[in-house]
């Protein structure tokens, strides 16, 4: 199958995380069980099949990075139909983007009693779009839905904005929601017109030169152009080396600059919300509450009626989120839970029904990973680099997954710097330590140098200042 994902924004470690499935919910495909209490690492086992416990791991280690994408690639995941009634007023349609990252696709939710109704995120604009409009349109005919009140987006991750171009062409206009966009131009974008290099991943009318979609491999930049300055930049994501990459990513990024501009520029009528603002369509009332954590601009909406909240990215039907700030995460989830909702219509995978049970059960799990990175950290008399309490945390993880637990390390030591709990240093020319005053956030600096030195502060007296 192919597999579009942007690891900037999608879940990826699956962390052990069980949620109960839908009530009245069907299967097309022969359903598996999990264990009670499943997670990434326990076996999954077909109906009737005994049970085989895997070895325990020794206290603190982990060994589950990424095996949830192995559960979707063997198709132990539950699939989703491709459009469910919930409740009396949402409707889940199942963009047609399944992937390791996206689980069987993003949840679009059309929202509403009438004839016309809210629909919450819109999926990909790249992959299954074709076949995402037409079971939309399949799905409205069927319920009686004319058109779109509006389109509300949770958090602008492509695979939630993608289709909000074709929706406007189909039943446009539609009014657009989502929080305030970013004034700033993408860095990427930025660097390489800056460098005068743009123009090689554009066609002469300013479109992306490559598109993944329909181009087998990326065209090569002639030699003299020196990419080298993006290889730090691009290396955690999709391709070969640093050029493809760059293509890969230079594409993904124009096509969201250029929907941000069409909504500054007002082509598509757009509002920007933020917390306690309300939008509302026949037989529903959605009030918007900032959450970041997952990304900056990460919105949830309570649906009143039923105190239930659509949850987008923050809390999947099932694994974990991926983090981007976790100090805000674990925020967001704290003011999740005190609001009490009743269920947790999640961007990815199955209606949860429990919301409370489920965001308990996520606060207890970030803590328990935060413990074991604390107590690897504390336990250290000298400052150290990350790598070393990744492999000491994830002993059995495969070499390529290994940035991934890298990356699961670094927001929580990212954490600790911001609680003034640790601090981080860089080791200078003369082989003295500096302490970093303040760190840029994982909003706008994912990765870290490799060379950065953490410690604990309650251990190590602050060496070289
Ligand atoms: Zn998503």
């Amino acid at each position: 199958m192919s597999s579009w994902y942007c690891p900037c924004c999608v879940p990826f470690d699956f962390d052990p995380v069980d949620v109960p499935i839908s009530a009245g919910y069907t299967r097309p495909r022969k359903p598996r069980k999990l264990f009670p209490g499943a997670c990434a690492s326990s076996p999954v086992v077909e109906d009737g099949e005994k049970e085989i416990q895997p070895p325990p791991l020794p206290k603190g280690q982990r060994n589950v990075i990424a095996v949830g994408l192995q559960r979707f690639a063997e198709g132990t995941l539950q699939p989703q139909p491709d459009w469910e009634q919930l409740t009396d007023r949402v409707v889940c349609v199942l963009a047609q983007n399944p992937g390791s990252f996206t689980l069987n696709g993003t949840n679009c939710y059309l929202v509403g009693t009438g004839r016309k109704r809210l629909l919450i995120d819109t999926g990909e604009q790249h992959f299954g779009a074709d076949a995402f409009m037409n079971i939309l349109s399949s799905c409205m005919e069927e319920l009686g839905v004319e058109g779109l009140d509006g389109i509300v987006i949770t958090h602008m991750h492509h695979d939630h904005y993608g289709n909000v171009g074709r929706l406007q062409d189909k039943y446009g206009p539609v009014p657009v929601y989502s929080r305030e966009l970013s004034h700033r131009t993408s860095p990427l974008l930025s660097e390489l017109r800056r460098r005068g290099q743009i123009q090689h991943f554009l066609t002469l009318d300013g479109k992306p030169l490559y598109n993944p979609k329909v181009d087998g491999k990326p065209p090569k930049l002639p030699e003299d152009v020196d990419i080298s300055w993006a290889h730090d930049r691009v290396k955690h994501f999709h391709g070969k080396n640093t050029e493809e990459k760059l293509h890969w990513i230079f594409f993904m990024t124009w096509h969201h600059q250029d929907l941000i501009d069409r909504l500054r520029n007002c082509e598509y009528p757009w509002t920007a919300v933020d917390s306690g603002d309300t939008i509302s369509t026949e037989g529903a009332t959605l009030t918007a509450m900032h959450m970041p954590g997952h990304s900056d601009d990460h919105m949830t909406f309570l649906l009143e009626e039923e105190h239930s909240l659509f949850s987008g990215d923050h809390v999947l039907g099932w694994g974990t989120t991926f983090i981007m700030e976790m100090k805000d995460y674990m925020d967001s989830l704290r003011k999740m839970l005190h609001m009490h909702p009743v269920s947790l219509f999640p961007g990815h995978g199955h209606f949860i029904e429990d919301g409370v049970d489920i965001l308990q059960r996520y606060i207890s799990h970030r803590q328990m990973r935060e413990q074991q990175t604390w107590e690897a950290l504390v336990k250290r008399k000298e400052p150290v680099r990350i790598d070393v309490i990744v492999h000491e945390l994830y002993p059995n993880t495969v070499p390529e997954r290994l940035w991934m637990a890298r990356s699961n390390v670094e927001v929580l030591l990212r954490k600790f710097v911001a609680e003034g709990a640790a601090s981080v240093f860089v080791p200078s020319w003369d082989g003295r330590l500096r302490r970093m005053r303040k760190l840029p956030t994982g909003y706008d600096v994912r990765h870290l140098p490799d060379g950065y030195l953490w410690a604990a502060r309650r251990t190590v007296p602050t060496p070289n200042l």
